[in-house]
C-alpha cells in the first residue's frame, strides 16, 4: 500500500514537535526511491545518488524508551543529560537534498518554524491600518526542461519584483514602498508539465489582480496571476496553510490521478531537478520578511529542562540496559564509588514512570 502520498502535507507539522513517530515506507514509494537514486548515477551524480538511496527516514526522529533496541541505522541518540527516560530520540541519517521528499519536507517544516512567529505578528496587530496577508501566485510557461530554466528563474523572480514594485507605486490610495511590505517567495515545478511558477505570500495594502497581471504580462510575457486571501472564511482559512504552501517543497513528487492512483514523477527528472536548484535559494524574502532568523530554541529537555546530550549507539545500549548515563559508566569502569547514580537504590535501571510503559518490565 502506498501510504506517503496519502499523508497530508499542505500542513507541516514543526520539526521541534517531538511527536514524530517511526513510520514505513511503502514498497512503491521505496521502489521510486531506489530509481531516483539510479538515476543520480545514471547522470554521473553518484554520491547524490547514494545519499539519496541511505536517506534513511521517514524515522530520521523518533522517541524511544529505555530497553529498546536501536535501530540498525540510527547514528545517535538525543537524551535529557539528567534523565534519559524523559527524552531519548534515536536519529537516523538523512541525504539533506531538496530532492528528497522526506528531507525537503522536513525543510519545509523548519522555514515554517522559522516563520511563523513573526509572520503570525503582523496577522494578529496589522502593521497598517487595512493589511492583510494574501497568496499570490504568478504562473509562467517555462518548463523544467528547458535549457535556459535557470535564467528563467532569475528573471522571474525579477519580473516578481518590479510588479510589487510598480504596483505598490501606482496605487490610486497613494503610493507604498515594497520595503514597507512583507514579501515570501519560492519557485515550484508544478506536477503537469513541470510548469515553473512562483509562490508569494504578500503582506501589505490591497492590490488589484488585474494589475498585477497586466503588470506580470508587460514583464515576462506571461499571463495568470492568481490571488487569495488568508483568514477566516477566505480562500486559504489560515495563515499557517499559506505560508507551508510557499515553503513546501521545489516540486511535488507524485500526484493522484482521478482513478485515485498516485503517480510519481519520472525519477529521471531528479537530476535534471537537482542540478536546476542546486546552489538557487529556497525561499527569498523581501521586506519586512527580510533576514527573519530563526528563534534559537536551547536544546532542553521539556520535562525537567536539563541539557540534551547526544549519545553513541554504545553508551545508549549501555544506559538503556543498565541505567548508567555515560559518565557514570566510565566511572564505574573505574571502580570509582557511584554516588550520583541515575537510578539511585531503586531496582535497575528504575521505576518507570507511570503510563508510556504498557506494563513492560524494563
Ligand atoms: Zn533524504
Ligand atoms: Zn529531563
Amino acid at each position: 500500500m502506498n501510504d506517503r502520498p496519502d499523508q497530508s502535507y499542505h500542513k507541516l507539522t514543526p520539526a521541534r514537535d517531538n511527536s514524530i513517530k517511526r513510520s514505513s515506507r511503502s514498497g512503491e514509494y521505496l521502489r521510486w526511491r531506489v530509481n531516483v537514486a539510479d538515476a543520480y548515477r545514471a547522470a554521473g551524480m553518484v554520491d547524490e545518488g547514494d545519499a539519496f538511496e541511505q536517506c534513511s527516514d521517514p524515522s530520521h526522529f523518533f522517541m524511544l524508551s529505555p530497553g529498546d533496541e536501536l535501530p540498525v541505522e540510527a547514528i545517535k541518540v538525543v537524551v535529557c543529560s539528567d534523565h534519559p527516560d524523559h527524552l531519548s530520540k534515536g536519529i537516523c541519517p538523512s541525504c539533506q537534498l531538496r530532492t528528497c521528499p522526506d528531507c525537503a519536507h522536513r525543510e519545509a517544516a523548519r522555514l515554517l518554524a522559522r516563520y511563523m512567529p513573526t509572520l503570525q505578528q503582523y496577522f494578529r496587530v496589522p502593521y497598517r491600518p487595512g493589511w492583510k496577508f494574501r497568496s499570490v501566485v504568478f504562473t509562467a510557461g517555462v518548463s523544467l526542461h528547458d535549457g535556459d530554466v535557470r535564467q528563467q528563474v532569475k528573471h522571474l523572480y525579477t519580473s516578481v519584483r518590479k510588479v510589487f514594485e510598480n504596483a505598490l507605486k501606482s496605487r490610486p490610495q497613494g503610493a507604498v514602498a515594497i520595503s514597507d511590505t512583507g514579501i515570501l517567495l519560492a519557485h515550484e515545478f508544478g506536477p503537469n508539465g513541470l510548469k515553473l511558477h512562483i509562490h508569494g505570500l504578500y503582506y501589505g495594502p490591497w492590490l488589484d489582480q488585474p494589475v498585477l497581471a497586466d503588470l506580470w504580462q508587460r514583464y515576462t510575457g506571461w499571463q495568470v496571476v492568481y490571488i487569495s486571501g488568508v483568514g477566516k472564511s477566505k480562500e486559504i482559512d489560515n495563515l499557517e496553510d499559506a505560508v507551508a504552501e510557499v515553503v513546501k517543497y521545489t516540486t511535488k513528487f507524485w500526484k493522484r490521478e482521478k482513478s485515485g492512483k498516485v503517480v510519481f514523477v519520472d525519477p529521471k527528472i531528479v537530476p535534471v531537478l537537482h542540478k536546476v536548484i542546486e546552489g538557487t535559494r529556497r525561499v527569498r524574502t523581501w521586506g519586512l520578511f527580510y533576514d527573519i532568523q530563526e528563534v534559537e530554541e536551547k536544546a532542553a529537555c521539556p520535562t525537567c529542562g536539563a541539557p540534551l546530550a547526544l549519545l553513541s549507539r554504545l553508551e545508549w545500549d549501555a544506559w538503556s540496559q543498565t541505567g548508567f548515563k555515560p559518565d557514570e559508566l566510565r566511572a564505574a569502569l573505574r571502580g570509582d564509588v557511584l554516588l550520583n547514580s541515575i537510578h539511585g537504590n531503586k531496582s535497575p535501571p528504575w521505576e518507570p514512570d507511570i503510563g508510556i510503559k504498557q506494563g513492560r518490565l524494563l
